[in-house]
């Protein structure tokens, strides 16, 4: 590992933010860069101390921040589940005008294998210093249910799982689903 003697110019890089997909360079941005590297678990604490950073340097073109974490060890399936619910989120908020996300409801079913407290530390990584930064995610747990596909009797779960009315296979008809339910959002007046 080098170090590069105080005072010098940065060596060229690029990095490019997970939702706006904008790029940061040396060569692009018009005043200070900041990055702050940490690992996913102290996004809270790092989003925290943006804030405090932002009370003094109010203007991103005269300081531009940005949090570079470490999701090596997210899960990959989690890490684009957050990417996704953030995407959607943003583009929402985007189509709408919001100016602020200050609430998103997830369902995530039982079964549809999402440990929700890697994928709440997913997204608090990922919302860090977007427009969902400040967005309460609420997830909202969605049991099993199984039913038939063929004659649409609901099918009660651990038994059989054979429909009690024609005896065809039953199928999972809820529990398996991660959606965006709900985004409340601050819409300026027009
Ligand atoms: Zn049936």
């Amino acid at each position: 590992m080098s170090f590069l003697a105080a005072g010098s110019p940065a060596p060229d890089f690029s990095l490019t933010a997970v939702v706006s997909k904008r790029s940061i360079s040396p060569s692009n941005i018009p005043g200070q860069l900041l990055l702050i590297f940490h690992g996913y678990q102290a996004a809270a604490l790092v989003g925290q101390t943006i804030r405090n950073i932002r009370h003094v340097y109010p203007d991103p073109r005269q300081l531009l921040i940005a949090s570079v974490a470490d999701m090596r060890i997210v899960p990959r399936l989690l890490r684009g589940m957050a990417e996704k619910i953030m995407r959607d989120a943003y583009h929402q908020a985007a189509a709408r005008g919001a100016t602020a996300v200050h609430r998103l409801r997830l369902q995530v079913g039982e079964m549809s294998g999402v440990e929700t407290d890697l994928l709440r530390s997913a997204y608090e990584t990922f919302s860090d210093r977007s427009i969902c930064a400040d967005a309460v995610l609420e997830i909202v747990p969605v049991p099993v249910r199984w039913g038939c596909p063929a004659c649409g009797t609901e099918v009660a779960a651990g038994n059989a799982l054979r429909c009690a009315g024609c005896g065809g296979p039953a199928r999972l008809t809820a529990g398996d689903e991660l959606v965006l339910e709900r985004i409340e959002m601050e819409v300026p007046d027009v």
